[in-house]
């Protein structure tokens, strides 16, 4: 296990584009922390300077106090699992785990002993003698895995590894992954574009974007106390539903339309603050109920004009529309309003969320 520290990060490529700026994390001894954010945040670029496979541009990154800016990825005691798991196609299951070890000289009584524990940590124990094509991908996957941890190294980089899997594979990976990572214990970096893997795998997660962190936390904080817009609206499936408005006389008036919300709460107090601007409203999908059973509880009332509704089981999405603006509601099954009709729903006060429109930060 190590702690890494990384201090003023900046990544300049050679054609003079920067791709991270000022980037600060710490990482504990023993973290799942997942980089998280959309295409060409600079994910990949910072795990790769984590790795030593890209050179830092300026700032310092400490492995247990340790500058290691200058050492190479081996010097680092890190293990990187890359999008493309490529197992050699020609040896066995046992063989393509042995191979890093054989390289480094071992003996054949320590490898073989180190190969069947890891096969039996990630379940490949009766896939051994197997090549690679009779395997599935999942367990294609394990054995990519399983070429990285019988390394032993304290620090393990995984850039979005489970990416050619499909659906169900994906979520039974997740969970072998946090498994495999609660048993060896080792610092974990996890790239990803996914929220979902995001939020189910990590102890901590980054959220960037455009080369910048936006929010580091845990994923209760992300999901309940996003810092601003861009963490509220990638966090969470489906995503917040905004409305543009303003602020005006302690109330939240929609743009374009004669409605307004007395938000309650602390709202009225920072709303009266910001008379004048641009604010954004936000509130979850599953925050949301028929009004007919909000009773008297404080928040606000959305008549929507409802245009689809998807059954999704235990739950159902609603798709309507209200001044302009396109939301979601997620209700229970039950609840199911008539599509093509007016619907009333309620948002308790305490889901509502409120943004400043050209900051995009959180008014809190
Ligand atoms: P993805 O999810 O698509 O892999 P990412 O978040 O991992 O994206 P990076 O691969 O880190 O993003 O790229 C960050 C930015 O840096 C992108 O805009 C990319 O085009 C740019 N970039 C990456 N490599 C280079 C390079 N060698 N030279 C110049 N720019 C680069």
């Amino acid at each position: 296990m190590s702690n890494m520290v990384l201090k003023n990060v900046n990544k300049i490529y050679p054609n003079g584009f920067q791709a991270i700026h000022d980037f600060n994390l710490e990482i504990k001894n023993g973290e799942f922390i997942v980089f998280v954010g959309p295409s060409g945040c600079g994910k990949s670029t910072t795990l790769r300077m984590i790795a030593g496979l890209e050179e830092i541009t300026s700032g310092d990154f400490f492995i247990e106090d340790k500058r290691v800016n200058d050492l190479s990825p081996r010097q680092r005691g890190i293990s990187m699992i890359f999008q493309s798991y490529a197992l050699y196609p020609n040896m066995t299951v046992y063989e393509n785990m042995a191979f890093g070890l054989q390289l480094k000289g071992y003996d054949a009584e320590i490898i073989e002993k180190r190969v069947k524990k890891t096969a039996k940590i990630l379940g490949l124990t009766d896939y051994l003698d197997r090549m690679p094509r009779e395997l599935s991908g999942g367990q294609r996957q394990r054995v990519a895995v399983g070429r990285a941890i019988i390394r032993k190294v304290d620090i393990f980089l995984m850039d979005e590894p489970l990416s050619n899997l499909d659906a169900k594979q994906r979520v039974t990976m997740r969970s072998e992954i946090t498994a495999i990572h609660r048993k060896i214990g080792a610092t974990t970096i996890y790239v990803t574009h996914d929220q979902t893997e995001a939020m189910t795998m990590a102890d901590r997660i980054v959220v960037m974007k455009d080369g910048w962190v936006q929010q580091v936390g845990t994923p209760k904080e992300l999901y309940f106390e996003p810092a601003n817009q861009f963490v509220a609206g990638f966090i969470g499936e489906p995503p917040m539903n905004f409305i543009k408005g303003s602020a005006q006389g302690g109330r939240f008036h929609i743009n374009d339309s004669k409605v307004s919300f007395e938000l309650g709460g602390n709202f009225t107090g920072l709303l009266k603050q910001n008379e004048g601007k641009a604010v954004t409203l936000g509130f979850r999908p599953e925050a949301a109920m028929l009004s007919s059973a909000a009773g008297n509880a404080e928040g606000i009332k959305i008549d929507a004009y409802v245009n689809l509704t998807e059954l999704l089981g235990d739950n159902a999405n609603i798709y309507g529309s209200f001044e302009g603006t396109d939301l979601i509601f997620k209700l229970d099954p039950h609840d199911i309003p008539k599509r093509h009709a007016g619907c009333g729903f309620f948002i308790p006060g305490s889901s509502l969320y409120l943004f400043d429109s050209e900051t995009e930060e959180r008014i809190k």
